[in-house]
């Protein structure tokens, strides 16, 4: 199942770090695919993607396509924040629970409600791809 993608102008305001490891994930993001990795020995699954994993310390994890659905947890908006996302306040960040029982931290579009269902998209900038909840 690949999210929809939005096109967004311009660069992001803050492009995250990528490597070697994560690359996958950015890449993925790209075509539409929202993944993470599941721990080969404890089964569970982890966001964002590691190589270790954090239940178990196992080294050996595989990448799982999520479903990009979920349940918001939380939200608040942001109109104070750091000096490089000035030019996007205000802004809304949230939590969301993914079906895949899994909590992330993301940035939330639209008037998404508190425990509502939420759906992932990809926002995809010139310089490269990020995602959300709405
Ligand atoms: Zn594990």
């Amino acid at each position: 199942m690949t999210l929809p993608i939005i096109d967004m102008p311009g660069k992001r305001s803050y492009p995250p770090r990528q490597s070697d490891f994560t690359i996958k994930f950015w890449q993925g993001l790209g075509e539409g695919i929202f993944q993470t990795t599941r721990c080969v020995k404890c089964q569970k699954l982890s966001f964002p993607p590691k190589p270790i994993c954090p239940h178990c310390w196992s080294k050996e994890t595989v990448w799982e396509t999520l479903s990009g659905k979920g349940t918001l947890y939380s939200k608040t908006t942001v109109y104070a924040g750091p000096a490089v996302f000035k030019e996007e306040l205000p802004y809304q960040v949230g939590i969301v629970d993914l079906d895949e029982n899994i909590r992330i931290a993301t940035r939330v579009l639209g008037d998404a409600k508190l425990d509502a269902p939420v759906k992932m998209v990809i926002l995809k900038y010139e310089d490269g791809n990020l995602y959300a909840a709405r």
